[in-house]
């Protein structure tokens, strides 16, 4: 290992993942640091399904390239991703294997010639004038400092932005924070005859359960669908409210109740749902998943009227069609789309962190109030975003200058001629 790079990227999720791979091809000496130990954060610990690809709707368009998009190419290639219509209205998903989409983004790291480092945790950073110029990182071989030209942000939960004193919102403080969930694989479903219950019969038989007051089931909605592989699915009921991710004593009693709530919906669908009579659960979530933490304050938030009327930005360097989907308290979830053109434009001023400079943010954490963020936070758009953070950081870099001081044309010429889509594609679906 180096004592210095161009970049650094913390978080290995969707966001830091695409961000360390576009900056590893531009050319820059790039490291990639993750607590866990394998890359992927929430798309392969938690999901296996990317939303917000398309626009939702009669006539889909694609509005995110790239690598987003090259990652779900290469997955349908080998015959482990296919697409899914969604009757949520978020628009068609592409379900994947989590375990060669952990693969897939360790090979196009290699190939891009990242470094990448595994259970290492960020936990400092050093600030000098207003610049962060190295982070702390911690792991079983101890604590060392490491500088960089450009370090981004893709924490999920804006880590490093919180100890570089970049002001952020802290969604559980404020009251309105999304819910966490544990999600859980089941096998041996007879998927067919799960099937033929739709899903208001689901739900009534959901509420009936728990009326009954023989489960407890705090979320009276939710799905399941199936994987790539033959009699799994994938379910997704638990909901656990009003939870600071942040804060670990509160995380760890999520996790737990997480769990209680995993085997208890597996009792009901169990007894109660046909298809479910011999089916097991094989996995839960590794960790559970996190919708909204910390979001962080930059030269720009993206707001609910921004996403609702289909704003578009001279400094736009990515595309989302996905509807404001807020799972908060209680037992629905609501959504309102996005109006007009049905597609805004996520500006380059979001990701740079308000008062400081060699920084950029990415993903979940990036700029942006409550109502826009829970329309953003889809893993395709947080690729996206990270593909734009990634080039940000290597044009930097190379140039010697600031993110801040980047002129965006060049940053979304250099995004369009990588495949990146600041327009949107009409397109036939390949499933
Ligand atoms: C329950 C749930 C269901 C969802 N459903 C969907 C869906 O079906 N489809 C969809 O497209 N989106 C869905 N989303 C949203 C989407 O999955 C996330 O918003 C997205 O994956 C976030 O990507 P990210 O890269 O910003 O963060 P993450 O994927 O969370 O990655 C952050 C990474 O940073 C690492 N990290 C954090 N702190 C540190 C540190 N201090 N040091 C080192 N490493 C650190 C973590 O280990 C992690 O790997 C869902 C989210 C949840 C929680």
């Amino acid at each position: 290992m180096r004592d210095r790079y161009d970049i650094i990227v913390v978080g290995s999720g969707s966001a830091g993942s695409s961000a360390a791979i576009t900056a590893g091809r531009l050319g820059a000496r790039t490291l990639l640091i993750d607590r866990l130990g394998f890359m992927g954060g929430t798309s392969t610990a938690v999901l296996d399904t990317f939303y917000a690809f398309y626009t939702p709707g009669p006539e889909p368009r694609r509005v995110v390239g790239g690598l987003g998009w090259e990652v779900v190419e290469r997955l349908t290639a080998e015959g482990i991703a296919f697409e899914r219509p969604n009757t949520y209205g978020a628009g068609t998903g592409v379900t994947y294997d989590q375990e060669a989409l952990k693969v897939l983004w360790e090979q196009l790291a290699e190939d891009a010639g990242v470094e990448l480092l595994l259970h290492t945790w960020a936990t400092g950073v050093r600030v000098a004038d207003g610049r962060i110029d190295a982070i702390r990182i911690w792991n079983k071989g101890g604590e060392r400092t490491i500088r960089a030209d450009v370090v981004i942000d893709a924490s999920g939960d804006a880590d490093v932005c919180a100890m570089a004193g970049v002001p952020y919102d802290n969604a559980q403080m404020q009251g309105r924070v999304q819910s966490l969930s544990t999600l859980f694989k089941v096998a041996n479903v007879d998927v067919a005859r799960a099937a033929s219950v739709p899903k208001a019969e689901l739900w009534s038989l959901m509420r009936e359960a728990a009326a009954s007051g023989a489960y407890q089931l705090p979320r009276i909605e939710g799905s399941w669908h199936r994987t790539p592989f033959s009699g799994v699915v994938l379910i997704h009921m638990t909901r656990i409210p009003n939870v600071d991710a942040t804060d670990p004593e509160q995380l760890t009693r999520a996790e737990v109740e997480g769990r209680r709530q995993v085997r208890e919906y597996h009792r009901f669908l169990r007894d109660r749902v046909p298809g479910f009579e011999e089916a097991f659960v094989v996995a839960t979530s590794p960790a559970i998943g996190v919708r909204e933490s910390r979001r962080v304050h930059g030269d720009y938030r993206l707001t609910r009227e921004d996403v609702l009327e289909a704003r578009r930005f001279d400094d736009d360097i990515a595309l989302c069609g996905a509807p404001i989907e807020d799972h908060h308290a209680g037992g629905d979830t609501e959504w309102h789309h996005v109006g007009e053109s049905g597609v805004y434009g996520i500006p380059y001023r979001t990701l740079l962190p308000s008062g400081i400079e060699g920084l950029l943010v990415a993903g979940r954490c990036f700029s942006a109030t409550h109502d826009a963020h829970a329309s953003a936070r889809s893993m395709a758009t947080c690729m996206a975003m990270g593909q734009a953070a990634g080039t940000a950081a290597a044009l930097a870099a190379q140039g010697g200058t600031e993110p801040r001081a980047l002129d965006p044309q060049p940053l979304r010429d250099r995004l369009r001629s990588d495949g990146a889509l600041l327009e949107p594609l009409a397109t036939a679906m390949t499933g």
